[in-house]
């Protein structure tokens, strides 16, 4: 088996310990004599999987206990509507700081909603670094923020301080569990599970329980953060093996030893990447601020595009995949998620390094 080192953005590369305990228990789980995929929702067997992962989840994050945590589907895209439809109530505003592409998307979903304002946009300089100053109405019913954008490589690098600010709705897709969170300095924090959480099909809602329920009676059943915290997320039918997936990366976390050790390691990782980068003369080229250049998404540019096909076809022969960067930006781009290790990122630093030289 040759396993590649995968640098996509999402859906993402899994820890090995998870997908291998995954191929063990996929026909028989735990003596049930069948699979998790074959389990019905409502059972003893995977009620105890869903109550397991959400346990771990909290002590992991530390979730406080008025908040409520949701597995839900349709990713961080469905959430960019189902926000402004639970959270916006009749006839509020809300604020929205647009940082790059994705919160971009969150606001121009959210303006069908309602009256939603534009706090502050770092747009017009190119997405490379944060606001210094917002805008914020005082009545707003939340303050919508993207707090990695993993298109632009920007991130929030400590949990927000925004004085003034209605309680803070972050989309946290791209860095959820990549380093401990203040859980209680959001209102909510939501994400699609592709990136670094487990596979595809899974959005994670953590949202405070003074903010569900002011939804208008119109909203659609399966849209109401309060109907499925009543059904503990089963509503419907919810997505069973990406949930039972998660868990296993959560259980993975914490036998790695929790969020402040991947914390350590992944800043230990993007110094790597970013200093291979900055220290290449120019060749390698990353254009945001340093004080909140992404940890997790690394964009970055070959000062001659021409080399670009070369780049992407080389580095994939040496096993180095998923580096070919968002359309909207051009260039390269290395996740380097939780579950990319260490040796990872130095094998694309030592082919990065060995690259320029050659050209
Ligand atoms: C990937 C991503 C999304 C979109 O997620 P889907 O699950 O595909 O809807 C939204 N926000 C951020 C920050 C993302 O990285």
């Amino acid at each position: 088996m040759a396993r590649v080192w995968n640098f996509s953005a999402g859906p993402a590369t899994l820890p090995l310990p998870v997908l291998e305990r995954i191929r063990d228990e996929l026909l028989d789980w735990h003596g049930a004599g069948m699979g998790v995929m074959e389990m019905s929702h409502r059972g003893k067997q995977f009620t105890s999987i869903i109550e397991a992962a959400e346990a771990d989840l909290r002590e992991l994050l530390n979730i406080p206990a008025n908040y409520r945590v949701l597995f839900l589907q349709g990713g961080a895209t469905q959430q960019f509507a189902q926000i402004p439809m639970n959270l916006l109530g009749a006839g509020r505003s809300a604020d929205y700081i647009v940082t790059g592409a994705w919160s971009k998307k969150a606001f121009a979903e959210a303006k069908r909603f309602g009256a939603v304002r534009c706090a502050a946009s770092t747009e017009a300089e190119g997405f490379l670094n944060l606001p210094k100053a917002h805008d914020f109405d005082a009545a707003a019913a939340y303050v919508h923020l993207c707090t990695n954008e993993t298109i632009h490589g920007v991130e929030y690098l400590a949990d927000p301080v925004l004085p003034g600010a209605a309680p803070l709705v972050a989309d946290m897709s791209s860095h959820l569990l990549s380093r401990p969170v203040d859980v209680s300095r959001y209102g909510m924090i939501y994400g699609g599970a592709q990136k670094n959480v487990g596979p595809a099909g899974l959005t994670l809602v953590i949202v405070r329980d003074d903010l569900v329920g002011h939804a208008p009676a119109s909203i659609p059943t399966v849209m109401d953060y309060a109907v499925q915290a009543a059904n503990g997320s089963m509503l419907n039918t919810p997505p069973t093996f990406p949930i039972y997936a998660a868990g296993l990366v959560f259980q993975w976390l914490k036998a790695e030893g929790g969020l402040a050790a991947i914390d350590r390691v992944n800043a230990e990782k993007a110094a790597l990447l970013y200093a291979c980068i900055d220290n290449s003369g120019g060749f390698y080229r990353n254009p945001v601020d340093p004080a909140c250049r992404s940890r997790m998404n690394v964009p970055f540019t070959l000062a001659d595009p021409a080399l670009d096909a070369a780049f992407l076809a080389e580095s994939q022969q040496a096993g180095l995949v998923g580096l070919k960067g968002h359309k909207s930006f051009g260039g390269m781009r290395a996740s380097i998620y939780n579950a990319l290790p260490l040796s990872g990122v130095q094998a694309l630093v030592e082919f990065m390094n060995e690259f320029a030289r050659r050209h």
